[in-house]
C-alpha cells in the first residue's frame, strides 16, 4: 500500500515544480503563501488559469487525503480569479489520471470562465 498521507518533495522532472520554484516561466495571475496561478499556455476558454499548489501532490486525491485546507485555499484563489479576471462564474477541473485527460502529474484545478461553457467531455 503506497503512503499518500504525506506529499513527495518537489520533484526535478516536475513541470510546475519548476514554474512553481521560478526556473520555468509563467503568467502569474494570482500568488498566496501556499498556492500560485498562472494562465495555462494553450487555453480552452477566454479565461483559463491553473491554480497550483506550492507543494507537489500527485492528484486531487492525494491532497484531499493529506492536506484539505489546501483544498479548501485552492478553491479560494480560483473564485478571487475569476471574479477579478471575468465576470466571477467559473468552472473549476480537475482531470485525475490520464484517461481523464491528466497530462502534468503535479495536481493543478483547471478555472474556466469568461464565456457560456459548452459541456462535451467526451
Ligand atoms: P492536465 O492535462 O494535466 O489536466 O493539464 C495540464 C495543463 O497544463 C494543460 O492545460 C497544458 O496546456 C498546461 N501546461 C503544460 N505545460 C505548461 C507550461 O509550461 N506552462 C503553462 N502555463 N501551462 C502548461
Ligand atoms: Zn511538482
Amino acid at each position: 500500500m503506497t503512503n499518500s498521507s504525506s506529499p513527495a518533495p518537489a520533484q526535478a522532472d516536475c513541470i510546475f515544480c519548476k514554474i512553481v520554484a521560478g526556473e520555468i516561466e509563467s503568467q502569474l495571475v494570482k500568488e498566496t503563501e501556499n498556492v500560485i496561478a498562472f494562465r495555462d499556455i494553450n487555453p480552452q476558454a477566454p479565461l483559463h488559469v491553473l491554480v497550483v499548489p506550492r507543494r507537489h501532490y500527485g492528484d486531487v486525491t492525494q491532497l484531499a487525503g493529506s492536506d484539505p485546507k489546501l483544498l479548501a485555499e485552492m478553491v479560494k484563489v480560483a473564485n478571487a480569479v475569476a471574479a477579478e479576471h471575468a465576470d466571477g462564474q467559473f468552472r473549476f477541473i480537475f482531470n485525475s489520471g490520464p484517461n481523464a485527460g491528466q497530462s502534468v502529474f503535479h495536481v493543478h484545478g483547471h478555472v474556466l470562465g469568461g464565456a457560456r461553457l459548452g459541456w462535451t467531455p467526451a
